[in-house]
């Protein structure tokens, strides 16, 4: 153990303003994404970020492809950025138990277990642990997906 370790702290904090600023300039999997089998509005009044999430999702329920649309600040759209990133390629049930896991670490219920290599991105976040109003930004994409996933369950087991 040597005081290096406060130092890479800093510069990892360094790293995730600039992965945030960079999702935020140029969002991966920005517009309406075409045949989309699942959508879902998130809206955050408190902030003014509006978006709208879109899932392909296959017949193996796996998300093919994901998307979004709309505005917002920084967080909300690098969050948004980040969570197309991550669920594409993942099944829905994956997908999920992601919801849940990247929304109680950026409320701070939960911490960080490192165990996902996948969610270490996510950790660019977390600095909105520090400023309650800025947590409905980071997790407005996640409940969108969470809306997403579960109405078209709704749907489907309505025979
Ligand atoms: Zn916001």
């Amino acid at each position: 153990m040597s005081s290096a370790g406060s130092i890479d702290n800093e510069e990892l904090r360094d790293l995730y303003r600039e992965l945030i600023l960079d999702h935020a300039r140029n969002p991966r999997h920005f517009g309406k994404l075409d045949a989309a089998t699942h959508s879902a509005e998130g809206i955050n009044p408190l902030c003014g970020d509006k978006l709208r999430l879109y899932l392909r999702v296959n017949d193996d329920q796996v998300i093919a492809d994901a998307g979004f649309e709309g505005s917002g600040c920084a967080i909300s759209v690098a969050s948004a950025s980040l969570l197309t990133d991550l669920v594409a390629g993942v099944d829905i049930k994956k997908a999920v138990e992601y919801v849940d896991i990247v929304t109680e670490r950026l409320t701070g219920t939960v911490e960080d277990d490192g165990q996902d290599q996948r969610l270490d991105k996510l950790r660019a976040l977390e600095g909105v642990r520090d400023y309650p109003a800025r947590v409905k930004c980071a997790t407005l994409a996640w409940h969108a997906l969470r809306s997403a996933i579960n109405e078209n369950k709704a749907a489907a087991t309505t025979e």
